[in-house]
């Protein structure tokens, strides 16, 4: 049987909290998963991560829209910014309109990201949070953050 994950990580990829941060953004998400049936464990790592969304299957360029070759070009792309085992950097020229942009700023079509800290929720036992509620957890964190939900 599969399990839902609801992650929760800052928008900006390198961020890392201070203990103070994490402590309060933990707290914060606790207050939100009152129902969880799992554990909240929070992840940092000096590589980044991809996390992503159950039922990614397509990119879409952030400045127009046009939708990316996937896997196809997105993969390349993936290998040329982690070819060491880490990465450089997550710039990115897309080829549609020939924007500047990073892997973590396309749009893909189920929230995903890249992380040096994240917050795991097994099971959370709830719907999507809402605007507000992710406010908070980026008040509480100092960095605005992003929802997404996986089933492993
Ligand atoms: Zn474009």
């Amino acid at each position: 049987m599969s399990e839902t994950v609801l992650y929760v990580i800052p928008s900006d990829p390198y961020f890392q909290p201070d203990q103070a941060a994490n402590s309060r953004a933990v707290a914060q998400v606790e207050e939100l998963v009152p129902d969880a049936l799992g554990d909240i464990e929070t992840d940092l790592s000096d590589a980044l991560v991809f996390v992503h969304g159950t039922g990614l299957e397509s990119v879409s360029c952030p400045a127009c829209g046009t939708q990316l070759d996937f896997p196809g070009w997105w993969m390349a792309a993936m290998d040329e910014a982690f070819r060491d085992g880490s990465t450089t950097g997550l710039a990115v020229k897309v080829p549609c309109c020939g924007s500047d942009t990073t892997l973590n700023d396309l749009v893909y079509n189920v929230p995903s990201g890249f992380a040096r800290y994240r917050i795991r929720v097994w099971s959370p036992n709830r719907r999507m949070l809402d605007d507000e509620e992710l406010a908070g957890i980026g008040a509480a964190l100092g960095r605005p953050v992003r929802q997404i939900w996986s089933l492993v």
